[in-house]
């Protein structure tokens, strides 16, 4: 049988093809078949290329429908999707290009000139245009081919995607995800989170990262939902549209700016089902907020580029986990069904419950490994075939996955570890607080120290010693930071996270 990803999700599509699949927030509706008709036509475009099997198509576009379609195509046709970051610039992309050596580079039409330079130089056929007005020589080609198109057969293993890390702790590195990872994962989480028919999305997240392109799209087409099309994240927007809704997904930075609306009440939510969180860590405080002002409990998952999702917050009861249907803030929740998750020490020896370690996981979703890094695949997977995720965290007595932050941003102080989301979290909790980031510094005594960098709420006028002093009478003083600034904002990527190396480079000096 055929194992193409695009196969599963276009036997999903409901029986009447004429129904709305996507509406834009400009009011541009899609059918069914609007989407059936366009993806056959690219992937008879593409297949029109004679491309050689696994190609890859790179996509750097401005979020659009049709970019979502030419993804869909692209599976279709049985290559491999490349998305990339519409921030990246010339360096970046001609390292992406150069690395991954696509077959078809489609582009902004405002970035041709030099997108195609770059791409020509390092040997890709073929440069197509697509502007997110449906303006391009994507389109245009793709007009001359037929809205049939047999979907092509693939392995459960074949690869459907490479997808670049966010980049967070360094260089970004192309996970290599096959059909079966993502199918596997979509269906699984339809059941998990208790998708149901009628259900309709709204879709305000970029389309070039995990969370954007595989959770949210494969998740309402998996299950036949309409999505309401968000170009760029607008909380008023959002807000408007959400009594249409009933799904909505977002980085906890969403959360935060649409918690600064005032309209943002229980009644703009009142048809709304479930709200779901990740790709970086949701402060209490929003999940809390959250909760008081619309009545809902957000979904907290978490998952990589590597895995897709990995833990998942229950919907509704969990019978593993003795039936409980509490989600709990501050936790990532249990290994989804399907998913082997285990924390281990530096020994390597499986670590007793609630102790801290690394976090390594096996499963169906778990990807190839990275894109022409045979070593670095070697290193991150153990000899009994898990792969260790990078993130520090612990498992408690009832099963609740806690995340305490990334093994690259543990802090050894003196010999003993820091791990930054406790004195963040303890930070947070104090009056005027936004948030807090804790990174590692050298020392010569100490060979790391922690050093706080701290947002207050506006108006507030906190003063760096009073933090420390508040710390000291509550944490052992090896965990204490050495130093503490209290500055406007954090440095953030576009998926809203944190970037601590950025921190850590800004404040090396202090003590050397
Ligand atoms: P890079 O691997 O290039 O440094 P990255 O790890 O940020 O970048 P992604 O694959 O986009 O790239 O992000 C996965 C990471 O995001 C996870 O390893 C984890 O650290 C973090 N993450 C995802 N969901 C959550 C969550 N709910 N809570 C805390 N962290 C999360
Ligand atoms: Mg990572």
């Amino acid at each position: 049988s055929n194992h193409n990803l695009f196969a599963a999700l276009r036997a999903a599509f409901p029986s009447d093809l004429n129904a709305v699949a996507v509406e834009t927030d400009e009011g541009l509706r899609y059918s069914w078949r609007d989407l059936d008709r366009a993806t056959a036509m690219m992937a008879n475009l593409l297949a029109s290329l004679d491309l050689p099997q696994g190609s890859r198509i790179a996509v750097q576009v401005e979020k659009s429908v049709e970019a979502m379609m030419l993804y869909l195509a692209t599976l279709r046709a049985g290559y491999v999707f490349l998305p990339l970051n519409t921030a990246y610039q010339s360096a970046e992309i001609e390292y992406f290009i150069g690395n991954a050596e696509p077959a078809v580079v489609v582009c902004s039409p405002a970035n041709f000139g030099w997108v195609s330079k770059i791409a020509f130089k390092a040997g890709t056929q073929h440069v197509f245009t697509l502007g997110d007005d449906r303006t391009g020589s994507l389109l245009d080609r793709a007009a001359h081919h037929s809205d049939q198109h047999k979907t092509v057969s693939k392995k459960a293993d074949d690869l459907a995607a490479i997808l670049y890390t966010s980049g967070t702790t360094g260089r970004s590195k192309g996970a290599m995800l096959t059909h079966g990872n993502m199918l596997s994962n979509a269906v699984m989480l339809k059941d998990y989170w208790g998708w149901k028919r009628g259900d309709v999305l709204i879709h305000a997240l970029p389309i070039f990262h995990v969370h954007g392109l595989f959770v949210a799209i494969h998740g309402a087409l998996i299950n036949g939902s309409k999505m309401i099309w968000m170009a760029k994240f607008e909380p008023k927007r959002v807000i408007a549209r959400m009594p249409e809704a009933t799904v909505f997904m977002g980085v906890p930075t969403l959360y935060v700016r649409m918690l600064a609306e005032p309209g943002m009440t229980r009644e703009a939510v009142r048809n709304m089902r479930l709200f779901i969180a990740g790709s970086a860590p949701l402060l209490l405080e929003t999940f809390n907020e959250w909760q008081q002002r619309t009545g809902h409990t957000i979904l907290e998952r978490y998952g990589m580029s590597e895995t897709v999702m990995l833990t998942s917050n229950p919907y509704s009861a969990d019978k593993r986990y003795g039936k409980q249907t509490e989600r709990r803030g501050g936790t990532v929740g249990f290994p989804l069904p399907g998913v082997s998750l285990r924390v281990r020490g530096d020994d390597g020896k499986d670590l007793p419950v609630g102790e801290i370690g690394g976090i390594q996981v096996k499963g169906p979703n778990v990807f190839k490994g990275y894109w022409r890094m045979p070593e670095k695949t070697a290193e991150e997977f153990t000899s009994d075939g898990y792969f260790k995720t990078g993130d520090v965290g612990k498992v408690d007595e009832r099963g609740y996955v806690t995340i305490v932050g990334r093994s690259k941003d543990l802090i050894i102080s003196g010999g003993y570890n820091v791990y930054p989301a406790e004195i963040e979290g303890y930070i947070n909790e104090m009056a005027g607080v936004a948030e807090s980031a804790l990174v590692g510094v050298p020392h010569p005594d100490f060979g790391e120290v922690g050093v706080a960098v701290v947002i207050a709420k506006p108006g507030a006028n906190l003063k760096p010693d009073a933090i420390v002093a508040d710390l000291k009478s509550k944490l052992a003083n090896f965990k204490i930071p050495k130093r503490c600034f209290v500055v406007p904002e954090l440095p953030r990527n576009t998926m809203g996270k944190v970037q601590k190396n950025l921190l850590r480079d800004q404040y090396k000096g202090l003590f050397a």
